[in-house]
């Protein structure tokens, strides 16, 4: 069995660092320096102040990791039709794409190029952060959940490998609920502190920066709830404001990608609650306001004063 994973930034590094030793693994990664670092000296990771380093091989050509049975996808949103032309080279005539990205769209994406039943979701509750090149940082620990479609076994395995790994894991029967779920903490927490330059616990603590949070929650929550979905908690925005207060001096995703000018993940979060309403016929005046300043924000990086 070949495990190809797609995107070896933070947290595809920190699932190759925990499968290396289990399974078949590679590492499939465009950014030359990071695969040389890890080719020459290993994948270096920290965890609560302990330092420990793994050898698993890695390319910046995904023909040179075929043929693999699954490919796990880890890239940024704007990366996934790259991701999507990876798989493709990667995987065997039957292997199977499981995206672990934030937000919705990818495995659509996916889909396009490899097909619905070569496509599965999941989604991770662990935190990881890439310190340079070859090095990562393991951040926070929690389960990993694996959609049954398309592949239920092959899913079953995976989990398998992960918790053997040491990481915990299990198939779920409904993923598109935690998918959903995480993606309503990440439509109020994440575009509001890129915005504002908070760490994740203001959006609990200040009272203006929680009550554009909840009018965002509460928006994405009946997009969801119209496209029949069912949250996997009963008040979006409570689970989000715990998230926030747990989560209270962590820099958000999105923050960290503007503060280093890198793309953000908006279009695959407060953006796909726009578009989703946009089918729907349902207005999304906060989530459409929020993306379109992150937008604003990235496109003016050189004229800010
Ligand atoms: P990341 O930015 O660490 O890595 C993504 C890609 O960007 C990789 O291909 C990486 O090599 C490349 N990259 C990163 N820094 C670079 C640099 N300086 N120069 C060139 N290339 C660089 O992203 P991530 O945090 O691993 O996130 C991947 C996906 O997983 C996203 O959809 C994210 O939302 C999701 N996710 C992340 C975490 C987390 O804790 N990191 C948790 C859950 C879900």
């Amino acid at each position: 069995m070949r495990i190809a994973i797609i995107g070896a930034g933070a947290m595809g590094g920190l699932l190759g660092f925990y499968l290396a030793d289990q399974v078949d693994l590679i590492l499939v990664d465009p950014w030359m320096e990071h695969v040389d670092a890890i080719n020459r000296t290993g994948l270096i990771c920290e965890h609560d102040g302990s330092i420990e380093v793994r050898t698993p091989r890695a390319v910046t050509d995904p023909a040179l990791a075929a043929p693999a049975d699954l490919a796990l996808v880890l890239v940024k949103a704007a990366q996934t039709p790259w991701a999507a032309r990876a798989c493709q080279a990667v995987l065997a005539a039957d292997g199977i794409a499981y995206t672990l990205q934030n937000g919705l769209g990818h495995r659509e994406i996916l889909a396009e190029l490899l097909g619905e039943r070569r496509t599965g979701q999941g989604v991770t509750a662990l935190g990881a952060t890439l310190l340079g090149p070859g090095h990562i940082r393991h951040a926070g620990m929690g389960p990993t959940l694996l959609g049954a479609d398309p592949d239920p076994g092959r899913a079953a395995l995976l989990c398998d490998l992960l918790n053997r790994g040491g990481l915990p894991a299990s198939v779920s029967h409904s993923i598109e609920s935690l998918v959903w779920g995480k993606l309503l903490v990440n439509v109020g927490i994440n575009a509001l502190t890129a915005l504002l330059r908070l760490p994740n616990g203001a959006v609990a603590t200040n009272p203006t920066v929680r009550a554009l949070a909840a009018a965002a929650v509460t928006e994405a929550a009946t997009i969801a709830q119209a496209h029949g979905v069912q949250l996997p908690y009963h008040d979006a925005v409570a689970h989000m404001v715990a998230v926030a207060e747990a989560t209270a001096t962590n820099r958000s995703s999105m923050l960290q990608d503007l503060l280093r000018g890198a793309p953000t993940e908006i279009a695959a979060i407060n953006g796909a609650i726009v578009r989703e309403g946009a089918l729907l016929e349902l207005p999304t005046p906060i989530n459409t306001t929020l993306s379109r300043l992150i937008e604003a924000l990235e496109t003016t990086t050189d004229q800010r004063i």
